[in-house]
């Protein structure tokens, strides 16, 4: 897909970012997620995967 090279999908807000940081929720699923959502990330207690 083309859209790949131009970045990913936050899983949260659905919105384009460069970098997003990858979380696991609770149920083991792989979440994308831009510097803006993290601090939601955080608090819904995802995993930051490294
Ligand atoms: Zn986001």
């Amino acid at each position: 897909m083309l859209s790949k090279l131009f970045g990913e999908k936050c899983t949260i807000c659905k919105h384009k970012c460069k970098k997003p940081s990858k979380y696991m929720d609770d149920i083991g699923n792989e979440m994308k997620v831009c510097v803006k959502c993290v601090s939601y990330a955080e608090r819904r207690a995802y995993r930051k995967i490294h």
